[in-house]
């Protein structure tokens, strides 16, 4: 069968998608009653050590369930918000929300890191690390088990910003993983300027890598560099167990995706996490995972 990279198939909610501009007006208005509401939750989904299998982290990802369009995906209203001036406000909430999960996880004997995703003008707060450095206090929460992921095309969109704000969570603890990376086209000398801690393969490489040996070669050099750099490789969007053996084979350091676990609820993640595993998730759990 023919498989489609990039997440063809999939049928999603586009704001561009047959409605016009008098819909994306009604979207903005209601992501701002959101916003102030907080009718947002946040779903989590594990990144796991790709020799044991054992659930290192798990990353914070935003949900949106509206009353009458249902699940609106991120990559519809976060630019929504970013564009009108609401991700400040939604993006501390995140924030917030997975300290607080992360602290309840931790009394609950889970101890692995928790994850968030940062938009580029959270990065360019002036103080975006004492915001976090101060939640991470109150929750208890230790500096090195909270990552902030940054996409690689924010970090190289203005690299003295962005520099000086890596710095400065890497001076308060806090691990910085740049996301998506592959997409950027970043140069390895901008790269080796910033102080981050892990890497992640962006997904469409990982999808190549079953069919492309020019992918394969790509995440080969990807993987080294990384390590000669000190970063911690972590592989997103890994689907199939093809793919599983390949990042493994090439020495990928964590394994996020499908094949290990979808985003779940806080409840579902303990679960998935606290149980024996097999190394896919068996299908008597897939009323846990979400849609
Ligand atoms: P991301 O941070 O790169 O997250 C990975 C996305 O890929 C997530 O989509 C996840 O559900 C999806 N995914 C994970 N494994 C697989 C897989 O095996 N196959 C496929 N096809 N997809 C997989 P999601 O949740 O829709 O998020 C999309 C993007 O929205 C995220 O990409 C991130 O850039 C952004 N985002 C999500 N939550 C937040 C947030 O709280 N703040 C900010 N600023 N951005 C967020
Ligand atoms: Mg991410
Ligand atoms: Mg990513
Ligand atoms: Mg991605």
């Amino acid at each position: 069968s023919i498989k489609l990279c990039g997440g063809g198939g999939q049928s999603e909610y586009h704001p561009d998608m047959g409605a016009g501009l008098r819909d994306q007006a009604e979207l903005l208005q209601e992501l701002r009653l959101a916003a102030e509401r907080q009718q947002f939750k946040l779903m989590y989904q594990p990144k796991i050590d790709a020799r044991s299998l054992q659930v290192t982290a798990a990353e914070a990802l935003l949900r949106w369930h509206h009353p009458k369009r249902g699940m609106v995906p991120p990559s519809v209203f976060i630019p929504l918000a970013e564009r009108h001036g609401l991700i400040g406000q939604i993006g501390q909430w995140v924030i917030e929300e997975a300290c607080r999960q992360a602290q309840q996880w931790r009394t609950r004997g889970l101890r692995m890191r928790v994850a968030v995703n940062l938009s580029g003008y959270q990065l360019r707060q002036d103080d975006i690390v004492e915001r976090i450095e101060g939640l991470l206090r109150q929750h208890r929460i230790p500096p090195e088990r909270f990552t902030c992921e940054i996409t690689e095309s924010v970090a190289m969109e203005d690299t003295q910003v962005t520099r000086r704000a890596f710095e400065r969570l890497r001076d308060a603890g806090v691990h910085v993983s740049i996301d998506d990376f592959g997409t950027g086209y970043s140069s390895l000398a901008s790269l080796r300027r910033l102080p981050a801690a892990e890497l992640k393969i962006d997904r469409a490489f990982v999808c190549d890598l079953e069919g492309s040996s020019d992918a394969q070669s790509i995440v080969q050099a990807i993987v080294q560099m990384a390590h000669t750099m000190g970063l911690r490789v972590v592989a997103e969007g890994v689907e199939t167990p093809a793919q599983r053996d390949a990042l493994v084979a090439m020495g990928c350091d964590e394994l996020q995706g499908y094949l290990f676990a979808k985003p779940m609820s806080p409840q579902a993640l303990e679960l998935w996490a606290t149980d024996d595993r097999p190394t896919e998730a068996p299908p008597f759990r897939a009323s846990l995972f979400e849609e």
